[in-house]
């Protein structure tokens, strides 16, 4: 498949994880890619060139506007306007609710949700000139509500409210919203969930897959398959929705 050539595509938290793979995915099906994260993200610089992709890296911390505004100018002069912005970057400080520091509130609120915020709202000018444009953010099954992790849900659930109204907003501009929400990915993410539960990741994975239908945990590359559908011109009628990608858990 070809489906994003002559696309600039932009990518946040990509040094790792599912942000990594979604870079890959986009490279291998023509997009120039510019991998954002917060330390230069060498390792998928690497598989991208490998594969025969194009791809430039950048390092930009989502919290920090100004780090977001110079980024994205520079991209538009390395790659060229982005068409495709999709928020990954993430992380997570859990703990039950009675003793969540407001430290680890803010953090989480602000990458996984003011860091949307930013990094939309900065690309979302390029998009309306272009009268073309497709950002998928990174949910997560938790908005739906997860035990030890209300700062993450609050801040999961605010990105499909905001998608849904960025839908309605930039839909008369050609621009397609969508947002992603997984369930349990293994990542470096979820390895250090099982860390501060005290199982290794693998039993940890086992005993999530045992509480799942399709009996297994999930892969990045099987959620950048589907931010890359979200991406495609396939998906041109679909805005507005956010599509949980999670083994069939309910
Ligand atoms: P990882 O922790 O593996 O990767 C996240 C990347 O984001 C890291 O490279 C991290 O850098 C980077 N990052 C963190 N903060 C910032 C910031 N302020 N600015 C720029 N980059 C930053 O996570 P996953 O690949 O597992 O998750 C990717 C996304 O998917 C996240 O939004 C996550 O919430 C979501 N998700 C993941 C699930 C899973 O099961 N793995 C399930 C549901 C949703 P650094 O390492 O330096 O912190």
């Amino acid at each position: 498949m070809d489906r994003f050539t002559d696309r600039i595509a932009v990518v946040t938290g990509a040094a790792q994880g599912i942000g990594a793979a979604t870079a890959l995915r986009l490279a291998i099906e023509g997009a120039a890619v510019a991998v954002l994260d917060r330390n230069t993200p060498e390792d998928t610089l690497e598989q991208i060139d490998r594969a025969g992709g194009t791809a430039r890296g950048y390092v930009c911390d989502v919290t920090d506007r100004d780090s977001v505004q110079s980024v994205f100018d520079r991209i538009a002069t390395d790659l060229g306007d982005p068409h495709i912005l999709v928020n990954n970057a993430g992380i997570t400080r859990d703990d039950l609710f009675f003793r969540l520091a407001e430290d680890d509130w803010n953090a989480v609120l602000s990458v996984n949700l003011t860091g949307v915020y930013h990094c939309t709202q900065v690309a979302q000018k390029y998009m309306v000139a272009q009268r073309y444009g497709k950002i998928v953010s990174l949910s997560s099954r938790s908005a739906l509500g997860n035990r030890g992790q209300a700062n993450y849900a609050a801040a999961k659930a605010g990105i499909q409210g905001l998608t849904a109204t960025l839908a309605l907003e930039l839909g008369p501009y050609n621009i397609n919203v969508n947002a992603v929400a997984p369930g349990y990915i293994a990542t470096a993410m979820t390895a250090a969930t099982a860390d501060r539960v005290g199982m290794t990741p693998e039993d940890h994975q086992q005993s999530v897959a045992e509480r799942t239908p399709l009996g297994r945990v999930g892969q990045p590359e099987e959620v950048a398959a589907v931010i890359a559908f979200l991406a495609s011109d396939e998906a041109s009628y679909v805005s507005g929705q956010t599509l949980y990608v999670n083994g069939g858990a309910r």
